[in-house]
């Protein structure tokens, strides 16, 4: 079974601290985990505060999970450094954005929170493309693509090369051009191939995928749980096919994500 790191992970309702996931994980040879809280804007999520999970998972798995806390910059720049100030004492390596709630992290006037996060050390990983609506709450913010793709991020990218920015589902499915400009020119860039649309370009053969720099693509799945076994094989012979050797691999499933998260 291959070693595997996943980058893209949520707390779960019903399992604090993530310990009964950490036994998934063990099954499959997923050796760590970041952590990422999710929107306030979104569904009902039945366990508080998603950040202060992610903090609890951290703290109940040292070394296993790694965490970023969520932050929406339409709520006001200050409220956005404070929160990462706060997270970022309590141990969390970064933020996790979802632009869809209505802002363009290109804008000047988010600078300070890009700022605050290249002082501390801390990484930016961001939702990108589509995303469900939130159905109970209608006039909730969280129903458009605009500012939820890679090159929404160029500008802080190119200024702050101390912050490494992963853009989640491989940059969107309209957008994942924007993923392989930015990650073959920009040295802190990177991509997850979490599903729906992580995976499903690569299902779809979509031109230009042979050209992803071998240091930049991430394995992350959105909690996957069970399904972790038969990624393996599934995306070993993917790859493999768009011209992968066997140390791409590595680089994709483990190693890539070991010196992101600082794993020594
Ligand atoms: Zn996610």
């Amino acid at each position: 079974m291959i070693e595997k790191i996943d980058i893209h992970l949520h707390p779960i309702a019903g399992d604090p601290g993530l310990d009964k996931y950490l036994r998934i994980m063990d099954k499959h040879n997923v050796v760590a985990g970041l952590v990422h809280g999710l929107p306030q804007e979104g569904w009902e999520w039945k366990m508080g505060d998603t950040n202060d999970q992610v903090v609890a998972a951290v703290k109940a798995h040292p070394k296993r999970f790694y965490g970023t806390a969520v932050v929406d910059f339409s709520r006001g720049v200050e409220k956005a450094v404070d929160l990462v100030k706060k997270y970022g004492d309590k141990g969390l390596i970064g933020i996790k954005t979802f632009p869809n709630v209505g802002f363009d992290p290109n804008e000047d006037q988010y600078e300070p929170i890009f700022q605050e996060l290249e002082k501390r050390k801390m990484l930016v990983f961001s939702h990108c493309g589509w995303i469900l609506e939130n159905e109970t709450n209608r006039a909730m913010s969280l129903q458009s693509i605009n500012g939820a793709s890679p090159f929404h991020f160029e500008v802080p990218a190119r200024r702050h090369p101390g912050v490494n920015f992963i853009f989640a589902h491989f940059g969107g499915a309209a957008t994942y051009l924007e993923t392989l400009v930015l990650t073959s020119r920009l040295k802190n860039t990177f991509a997850d191939t979490c599903p729906g649309w992580g995976r499903w370009v690569f299902e779809n053969d979509l031109p230009g995928l042979k050209s992803m720099p071998r240091h930049k693509l991430l394995y992350g799945t959105d909690n996957e749980a069970e399904l972790y076994g038969m990624d393996d094989e599934w995306w070993s012979k993917k790859l493999t096919s768009l011209g992968f050797t066997y140390g791409d691999l590595y680089l994709y499933f483990y190693e890539n994500s070991k010196k992101i998260l600082g794993i020594v």
